[in-house]
């Protein structure tokens, strides 16, 4: 694969009058910060915009409160415009429902930063060194000549704080970004406790028996251990599906074991299976294996069977 430049992702999307922008199948801060940070500056261009996620579910409540939320459309009434740009995916099939509007396209262009992506688009900018997609979106806005503004700038740092862990890895590149994006006056504060620290109160329960049940196996990954959990269907009932998301980052705090491995049940019998290591193990052969991959250390794939199906398969491979 040969990985473009931002400054030729830029000439594509100035030549362009109408742009499609997907994200990736449930979809984070980072996708959906960077599709509306994009759509956000092609717009003010004169540039007809559509943003769009698949799988027909409701946005996480968090970042329904981005600015550029109403350039979301239902998959369903997608255009499809002939320049089409995906953010944040590390692979089209990470586009499920939305591929067939991503291949129909006459342009496509990909702009990701996971360390699986082997490029799947005309022009792809894929930077595995990059701490989120936001950070490369704005090598592409900088190379358009894009005035950064507070709402362009509030969807990047959606991206950029969330992919850091709230600036925890992050590289010292993003933490100037950082600086840049908050000299606009995004208020940092608040988007922290709204895209990370706020759930409902059933979240606590839920964490609570989650947690309860966890499995520590010290033996797994050639002794360098492994603690897992599961939240089912059951456990979820009555919340969103994200509110698994944040739970793997409880659970990877276990300091007898250096991978952790969380297994959500998205919808009966199908599951989404989140891993994290701390230092040693490269996470993306293994969620390779199972289909899926992601960065070095925090990376996922999807499975289907029972709780103890999904499980005995990962621990083969653990
Ligand atoms: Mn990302």
């Amino acid at each position: 694969m040969t990985t473009s430049t931002s400054a030729a992702v830029a000439q594509a999307l100035a030549g362009a009058d109408a742009v499609t922008i997907l994200c990736h199948v449930r979809p984070d801060a980072d996708t959906i910060g960077s599709g509306l940070a994009l759509g956000l500056a092609l717009q003010r261009r004169g540039v007809d915009v559509e943003v769009a996620f698949p799988g027909g579910i409701e946005l996480p409540q968090a970042m329904r409160a981005l600015p550029g939320y109403t350039l979301l459309v239902d998959e369903a009434d997608l255009v499809g415009h002939p320049v089409v740009v995906s953010v944040d995916a590390a692979s089209r099939g990470r586009l499920e429902s939305l591929q067939p509007t991503f291949t129909a396209a006459t342009r496509t262009i990909a702009i990701d930063h996971h360390a699986s992506n082997d490029g799947f688009a005309d022009l792809d900018l894929i930077d595995a060194t990059a701490d989120c997609t936001a950070v490369l979106v704005l090598a592409v806005l900088d190379e358009l000549g894009v005035t950064i503004d507070l709402d362009i700038a509030t969807c990047l740092y959606a991206g950029l704080v969330t992919d850091t862990g709230s600036f925890k890895w992050a590289r010292p590149e993003s933490f100037r970004i950082a600086a840049r994006l908050l000299d606009t006056g995004v208020d940092a504060r608040t988007w922290s406790r709204i895209l990370l620290d706020t759930h409902p109160f059933a979240w606590l329960p839920m964490v609570g028996s989650v947690l309860t049940a966890a499995q520590l196996v010290p033996g797994a990954f050639d002794g360098a251990g492994l603690v897992y959990a599961v939240v089912d269907n059951d456990l979820l009932a009555g919340m969103s599906w994200e509110e698994s998301e944040s739970v793997v980052d409880i659970v990877r705090t276990a300091a007898e074991a250096e991978v952790a491995a969380v297994f959500k049940e998205t919808a009966p019998g199908a599951w989404s299976v989140s891993l994290r290591s701390k230092s040693s193990i490269d996470l993306v052969p293994i969620a390779g294996v199972h289909g899926g991959g992601g960065h070095r250390q925090a990376s996922g794939y999807s499975d289907e069977g029972t709780a103890a199906e999904v499980i005995a398969r990962f621990l083969k491979s653990a």
